[in-house]
Order: C-alpha cells, then sequence, then structure tokens
C-alpha cells in the first residue's frame, strides 16, 4: 500500500497546492469561526465551497458581481466547489430526480429550485473557484443492485453533459475577463510514484479545472465501470464520490481501493468527504491526492478536539483545573497560548470563542497531519506509522 503513496503540485489560477492535501470545508463562503487570514497562517492551500448553499444565498450573481469566490471572500488561495449533487441528496425527502435534472426545495424558505448538470455548471462557473466538479447522483446507502446502476448510468451521461456545457462557457469565469491572473502551465513535482498534474490551459487565460466523480455505488464492479467511462469522456482530474454514506468504514476503504486502481495515475484523484485522521492517513498512503471532510470543524463545534494525544471532550470535567495545553505536540496559537481548563470553561459557557478556537486546533492538527504525511512520503518513509499517533493509548 506504501508503494502507492504519492506527492505532488497542481498548479490552479490563484495557488499551487502541495498534495496530498485536506481541503477545509467553508459551506457558505466561511469556514465557520475561522478568519480567512487564520485560515492563510495554519497553512490552508484550498478551501471548498458548497454550490447549493450559495446558490441560495447570496446567489450566483451576486458573487459573480464582486469578483467571484475569491474576491467576495477575500480568500486569495485556492477554491473548489461541489455540483451541487450532494447536498440536494442529503436533502432526500424534498428532492426529485428525473433525466434531466434535479428538482428540490430550499431548506432556507421551502421555494422550489431546479439543477440539471448545465444549471450546475453554470452556478459554478459564476462562483468562479478554481476547480469545479461535474453534476453527479450520489447513491444512497444500501441501494439495490439495479438501483446502483442506474443511477451510475445516470452520473456518466450527467458528467458528458457536464465536460460539454463547460467546454462552451468556461470563457465566462468571474476572473476572467479582467484577469491578472497568469496563465500557470501545469507542473508536477513528484519525489515518489507517480505525479498527479493537471493540463496546462489551452488558452492564454487561466481557467478552470472540472473534475469527474466516480459513483457506483458500494458495488466494486460497477465502479470500476463509472471510473472507465468517466474516464473515457475525459477530466483533468476525478473524484470518488457516493462513500461515507452510511456504510461500515472497511467497505469505505474497500471501495476507495479498489476504485483508485481504475484511475489514471497521473491524474489528480480527489476522495470527497473523508474523514477521521487515521483515515485521511490511510487514504494518503493508497494514493488519494485530495481530501475534504467537515468533521475537524464540526467536531470541534461540539467539543469534540483531535489531538496527538487522542480524542479529548474539552466539556469533561476532569479538565476543569488542567492547566496544560490542548496538545503539548501542537504549535498551533491556541495550544501555546490557552490551557485546557480555559477551553474547557469556555465551551461550558457556551462562549463564541469556545468554537473559534477549537476549530483553530482541530484544522491546524488536520493540516500538519497532512503536512508530516507528504513529508513521509517525499523522504520515502512509511507514513503509516503516523496513524499510530492517534490510536496511543493515553498514559
Ligand atoms: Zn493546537
Amino acid at each position: 500500500m506504501h508503494g502507492k503513496a504519492r506527492t505532488g503540485r497542481l498548479l490552479t489560477p490563484h495557488a499551487a497546492i502541495e498534495t496530498p492535501v485536506f481541503m477545509p470545508v467553508g459551506t457558505v463562503a466561511s469556514v465557520k469561526g475561522v478568519p480567512q487570514d487564520t485560515l492563510e497562517e495554519l497553512g490552508a492551500q484550498i478551501i471548498l465551497g458548497n454550490t447549493y448553499h450559495l446558490y441560495l444565498r447570496p446567489g450566483v450573481s451576486t458573487v459573480r458581481k464582486l469578483g467571484g469566490l475569491h474576491g467576495f471572500m477575500a480568500w486569495p488561495r485556492a477554491i473548489l466547489t461541489d455540483s451541487g449533487g450532494f447536498q440536494v441528496f442529503s436533502l432526500n425527502e424534498l428532492r426529485k430526480v428525473n433525466e434531466e435534472g434535479v428538482t428540490f426545495r430550499s431548506h432556507l424558505d421551502g421555494s422550489s429550485h431546479f439543477f440539471s448538470p448545465e444549471s450546475a455548471m453554470e452556478a459554478q462557473i459564476g462562483l468562479g473557484a478554481d476547480i469545479i466538479m461535474a453534476f453527479d447522483e450520489c447513491t444512497e446507502y444500501p441501494a439495490d443492485q439495479a438501483r446502483m446502476r442506474a443511477s451510475m448510468e445516470m452520473t456518466a451521461r450527467w458528467a458528458a453533459r457536464s465536460k460539454k456545457y463547460f467546454e462552451e462557457h468556461k470563457s465566462e469565469v468571474p476572473w476572467n475577463a479582467a484577469s491578472e491572473i497568469p496563465t500557470l502551465a501545469a507542473q508536477s513535482a513528484a519525489r515518489m510514484g507517480h505525479p498527479p498534474s493537471l493540463d496546462p490551459p489551452l488558452s492564454g487565460h487561466a481557467c478552470q479545472t472540472l473534475f469527474g466523480i466516480v459513483q457506483g455505488g458500494m458495488d466494486r464492479a460497477l465502479r470500476k465501470e463509472s471510473a472507465e467511462r468517466t474516464v473515457e469522456i475525459g477530466f483533468p482530474g476525478y473524484a470518488i464520490g457516493g462513500l461515507s454514506v452510511g456504510e461500515p468504514r472497511e467497505l469505505t476503504r474497500e471501495i476507495v481501493e479498489s476504485t483508485l486502481e481504475h484511475l489514471p495515475v497521473d491524474k489528480p484523484r480527489y476522495l470527497m468527504g473523508v474523514g477521521t485522521p487515521e483515515e485521511i492517513v490511510e487514504y494518503a498512503n493508497l494514493g488519494v491526492d485530495m481530501m475534504d471532510c467537515v468533521l475537524p470543524t464540526r467536531a470541534a463545534r461540539h467539543g469534540l478536539l483531535f489531538t496527538s494525544e487522542g480524542k479529548v471532550s474539552i466539556k469533561q470535567a476532569r479538565y476543569a483545573q488542567d492547566a496544560g495545553p490542548l496538545d503539548p505536540n501542537c504549535g498551533c496559537r491556541v495550544c501555546r497560548r490557552y490551557s485546557r481548563a480555559y477551553l474547557r470553561h469556555l465551551y461550558a459557557s457556551n462562549e463564541v470563542l469556545a468554537q473559534v478556537l477549537n476549530t483553530i486546533h482541530n484544522l491546524s492538527f488536520y493540516l500538519d497531519t497532512m503536512r508530516r504525511v507528504r513529508h513521509a512520503i517525499s523522504l520515502g518513509v512509511e507514513s503509516r506509522f503516523l496513524a499510530s499517533l492517534w490510536s496511543r493509548p493515553k498514559t
């Protein structure tokens, strides 16, 4: 497994990204509780925005007028938006799917909306992220064979429609017209394994990159077919979607490992929506280049902190008089400055600062973990040893 890990460098219009990379989730153009300058300080190279949420509020045309997501949220580094497919999927009872697209109701005001591959591309071009995603259908779990196949085939047809629309409209990106952004040719700098790289832009303009998404439920053969069909359509990068939807973790790993075998080694591979610190290390070792997950930010807001000594539930009374740092091995601004006792007090008092500080530490822990994984891979060292850091019993 270790031999499949690789490091690389993806050049996007706004920033170079060292891979494997963890991408913090900024659902509504905000990583909850963390200002952009702090994200920069933590070393976040690329963050995620959710098309569904931004489409509903503040709306694509507003974001476009304000310079796209980069201008709107004052974030100079790379951004990736999802296609909206997963969010619509997670509002299961409110959606209606047919060949044309998905009709759904807004969770904000109940109004009716429609996403097709074309309109999802239009929205993502208007939002102007560096990397955007084909419109897919996330298959629910569990699903029977016929359902998994039908869903996978529709995702393949939607991928072709997404690509067609994107190719015809990619020049409409908000930062392209008055662009001062230099065109960046793709480069890669792998030290081990096969380097993932992005193809250079065809024209002299920097433009977005569209990734395809592999679906196929929990069936290895369907995943293989989905990968082959998506690769045949041809994208500069590929995502594995439809996982972490309630299946056992061992199954997630099995599907990831088998799907990776069918993706081109020289293109970036993005595993959507995973995972714990142990899992992101494990997936990087399997050859995944990009990952995102709400876990570090969401858990932080619930007082669950990831540390080099294991998980800490800061609400526990045992920390009430603990003068030590949250994580003695963490150099983040929270661990350098505050005690566990203070963090516990903030949480118990329901202070906004508790959410801010907890989130900063958890993100720092995830981003540091990936930094160490990159370092280990580049040295040719088995980076799986890092995983033992979290399974070590607390003394
Ligand atoms: Zn820390």
